[in-house]
């Protein structure tokens, strides 16, 4: 593995996302003398928070899973995960509802949800999904330990006997064809591959590989923190903070300053120059790479597609949803088409709708509903729509409708507070093309292929977070965090 060369004593972590905080648990625990540098006023990143009006949102990821990489980081400082969070199982994990009225209750234990895919989809569906557990289980097994929990220098570093075993399983094939070797019924199909979106592909471009985020949600378990995913950010700066990292909040990093190919430190918007050893960065890649480092060719990078996020405060309680709802459309194919390919709204939506105060009564007003709607939609590559001239405004009436035709009765009526984030926000927050979701995962951009975690000249810069290795959202981000860390410690990640 490459490591840092010469001296890492004195680090700086440019951000305070998930992926920085992990690395700077993981500095820490090594002895490193670290310093965050975070531009805002409290730490998460996209797992931030927004108060309006005694209504409390999470603003970006709502589904978590595998809390044991929240430990990690936390085990690395030999602290507690029970001492920091609270956190409650969803059970269902997240109820699914689809065109012909029919709802699936997503549970993770296996014999339960089994039972309950026999009663909505028939017995031999049920088979299905017993294998389906099987295979993802043994899918991620190889992956983590194999491909996803560790720094990839070279192709060659795949190069070993369970990369056949990956081949075996089928697992550079695409998802769709694998998912349907399991599962006969379109709503099966749909709930155990819709996750490839998250990976910013549709199932049928998507490789089988990426079945292991349909494992970990929906078979490994999500869970709710109590305080709301932000929570997450909060209980590891505070570890950190009680280890020796030093915060530095409301701090904008400039530029990293250089001297004979390596980084000397970071200069902030005010001025001031802090020296370092190594530089940590954690904002999204492709530009901390255009705004923070010294100009240079860039790889062209295919983006996932982004989101709208509506956060409505209401006074309407729907008894039948869970906390997390998936509501499917009937196009299938189509929507993925519309919005990765075409450029287009969706025409026939698929929306999560996550009702944080039906698990944390705290999220909203006595008599109260938090409600967070996430509409896929195009990234700004694909489809520049003019989000700050009223678009948002208007998709997110249409959106509020699609919802009332599909059973929430007065949503609209009931809507006291709103908050609308569209593409252009989340440009204007520093993500490329305007996706929170980084760089697709398309073979090209997965695993050695996808951005390096180590700057190809600058031998001290390092960076952390969703657009390098493994990935995007929350577990890969922290790994990434430790990937990150053992650059610089040469410990094993
Ligand atoms: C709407 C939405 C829904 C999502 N849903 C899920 C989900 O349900 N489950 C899941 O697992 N994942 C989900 N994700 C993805 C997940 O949130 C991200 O992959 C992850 O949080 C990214 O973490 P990060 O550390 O890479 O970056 P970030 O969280 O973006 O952290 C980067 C940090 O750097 C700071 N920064 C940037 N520039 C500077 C500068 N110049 N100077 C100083 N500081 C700077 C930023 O303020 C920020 O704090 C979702 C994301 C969004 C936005």
């Amino acid at each position: 593995m490459r490591t840092v060369p010469g001296s890492t004593d004195r680090v700086v972590v440019v951000g305070a996302g998930l992926g920085g905080l992990a690395c700077a648990l993981h500095l820490a625990a090594a002895g490193r003398q670290v310093t965050v540098v975070e531009r805002e006023p409290i730490p998460g990143g996209r797992a931030g928070r927004l108060s309006v009006g005694g209504y409390e949102f999470d603003t970006g990821p709502t589904v978590l899973t595998m809390p044991e990489l929240i430990e990690e980081p936390l085990a690395a400082v030999g602290e507690d995960l029970s001492d920091w969070l609270e956190l409650r199982p969803l059970d269902p994990a997240y109820r699914a509802y689809y065109p012909d009225g029919s709802t699936l209750d997503v549970r993770t234990d296996t014999t339960r949800m089994a039972a309950e895919i026999a009663k909505v989809c028939g017995p031999r569906e049920a088979d299905g999904y017993l294998r389906f557990v099987d295979y993802t289980r043994r899918l991620w097994q190889l992956e983590r330990d194999n491909f996803i929990d560790r720094n990839l220098d070279t192709p060659l570093d795949l190069m070993n006997l369970e990369l056949l075993k990956l081949l075996g399983m089928g697992g550079f094939r695409r998802l769709q064809p694998k998912i349907d070797q399991f599962f006969r019924d379109p709503r099966t199909q749909r709930i155990f591959s819709f996750q490839a979106m998250y990976a910013g592909l549709s199932p049928h471009d998507a490789l089988a590989i990426y079945a292991v985020i349909a494992y970990l949600d929906s078979v490994a378990g999500v869970y709710f923190p109590v305080g709301g995913m932000h929570a997450v950010p909060k209980a590891l700066a505070g570890a950190a903070e009680k280890h020796g990292v030093t915060f530095r909040y409301d701090t904008t990093v400039e530029r990293v300053s250089t001297a004979n190919g390596r980084a000397t430190g970071v200069v902030t918007a005010g001025g001031e120059h802090i020296p370092a050893d190594v530089v940590v960065l954690n904002p999204d890649l492709p530009v901390a790479y255009r705004d923070l480092l010294p100009a240079k060719r860039q790889r062209r990078l295919r983006y996932s597609p982004s989101c709208v996020v509506l956060h409505i405060g209401s006074d309407r309680t729907y008894s039948k949803i869970a906390h997390h709802n998936i509501h499917f459309g009937k196009s299938w194919k189509g929507t993925f088409d519309e919005v990765i390919n075409k450029g287009l709204l969706m025409s026939d939506p698929s929306l999560l709708v996550t009702n944080p105060s039906h698990s944390d009564p705290s999220a909203a007003p006595d008599g109260r509903q938090s409600y967070y709607v996430l509409a896929p939609a195009p990234n700004l590559e694909a489809a520049p729509l003019d989000w700050h001239g009223g678009l948002g405004k208007r998709y997110a009436d249409e959106i509020l409708g699609v919802l009332e035709d599909r059973g929430y009765i007065g949503f609209r009526d009931g809507v006291e507070v709103q908050r609308i984030v569209t593409p252009a926000d989340w440009a204007d927050q520093g993500m490329a093309a305007g996706t929170p979701f980084a760089a697709a995962h398309t073979f090209a951009q997965t695993g050695p292929f996808r951005p390096s975690n180590l700057h190809p000249t600058l031998s001290n810069v390092v960076f952390t977070g969703s657009g390098t290795q493994p990935g995007v959202g929350v577990p890969m981000v922290l790994i990434s965090g430790k990937l990150a860390a053992s650059r610089i410690t040469g410990g094993t990640a």
